[in-house]
């Protein structure tokens, strides 16, 4: 439930608010806006009744949320979220985001060429895996610690924020400790003592959705986050399994428009995995920041064919180079840009 506060409601007046919802054994949240302050219950478990609160002072109206997932909706937040980043750029803003780079990283030489070829190219987010969630036991798990080390030694050479995955809570404080976007892949999505472990930290955290999740299970795990504090969550579009394997999943292009409706948290796409064919990941690419995508995140090896993960879908960086020009352009057709290195709007 939302109490929307009238635009000259008192500090008091709120305090009272969050006094009766406290007293009604729920917790309040209290979230100041430009134009009024709203205050959020959570902890109900159902319809509240809401009669002790909408006669109360400077209230204006109560809203009873109507989906499960809460504080993720729009009927709870309206205006678009955005996730700050440490270079000052955003992710939700006007302008789209790119994160490029490799699966995994491999090896020192690897992970630094590839980084200075997405910078080159204008991504500012670099992306590579250093614990990897293989379907198999038997192939490359990444190389842990040493890799989220290799990370950091590249966002020193090239000034590139990093995204990376964490698997599993006990694993959390140390990728939190060397990336800038901790990233939670398709196979965890629903692991909920890790989001809940999310929640406690304020890092973005990029949710991928899950090989076979809905939409609304996407949102709830956001929810999770949320839930536990931390708003900086940033939903991506991955692909989900289907009956017809031309493609290694289905790249749901609506679910971008679907979840902009439903939430005021941003969506990225990844059509790399969406697709799992290089040649497919370029038009995606466009196709996902046409649909009103807030970033995209692609996989590019200095040398996808000796990859030792998803090379096939990997591009070539100069297939990456132009992908980026194209995007830039549709970005520019529908009033977006692309975020630049400095963090600055092209
Ligand atoms: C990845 O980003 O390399 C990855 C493992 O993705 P997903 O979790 O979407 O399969
Ligand atoms: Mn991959």
């Amino acid at each position: 439930m939302l109490i929307v506060m009238k635009q000259d409601a008192t500090e008091a007046q709120v305090r009272a608010v969050v006094e009766v919802i406290e007293a009604m054994g729920y917790e309040a949240r209290p979230m100041p806006g430009r134009q009024r302050t709203t205050v959020g219950l959570v902890g109900n478990d159902g319809r509240v009744d809401d009669s002790r609160l909408d006669g109360l002072g400077g209230v204006a109206e109560v809203i009873h949320v109507s989906k499960p997932y809460k504080q993720v909706s729009r009927e709870w937040k309206a205006e678009p979220t955005r996730v700050p980043l440490p270079d000052g750029s955003m992710v939700g803003g006007r302008e789209v985001i790119v994160m490029a780079g490799p699966c995994s990283v491999e090896s020192e030489e690897q992970i630094l060429t590839a980084a200075r070829q997405v910078k080159a190219a204008g991504a500012t987010v670099l992306r590579a895996g250093a614990f990897k969630p293989r379907s198999s036991p038997y192939a490359f798990q990444g190389l842990g610690k040493l890799g989220l080390e290799l990370l950091a030694h590249a966002r020193e050479e090239t000034g590139l924020l990093i995204v990376t995955e964490a698997m599993d809570p006990a694993g959390l404080e140390l990728v939190v400790a060397h990336a800038d976007i901790v990233q939670i892949g398709a196979r965890n999505m629903q692991n909920y003592s890790l989001l809940k472990e999310c929640g406690r930290i304020r890092k973005p955290i990029l949710l991928k959705r899950g090989l076979s999740a809905t939409i609304p299970e996407l949102l709830l795990s956001a929810e999770y986050i949320l839930a536990e504090g931390n708003p900086n969550v940033i939903l991506c579009e991955r692909g989900i399994r289907s009956f017809d394997a031309t493609t290694r999943n289905l790249f749901d292009l609506a679910a971008i428009a679907v979840v902009h409706g439903l939430s005021h948290l941003p969506i990225v796409a990844d059509p790399s995995h969406g697709t799992g064919h290089r040649d497919m990941v370029p038009p995606m690419a466009r196709a996902a920041i046409a649909a009103g995508a807030d970033g995209l995140l692609i996989e590019v090896h200095p040398n996808p064919e000796r990859a030792l993960s998803d090379g096939a879908q990997s591009l070539f960086p100069e297939q990456f180079e132009r992908t980026m020009r194209e995007v830039a352009a549709i970005a520019e057709v529908i009033g977006r840009g692309v975020v630049t290195p400095a963090g600055i709007a092209s």
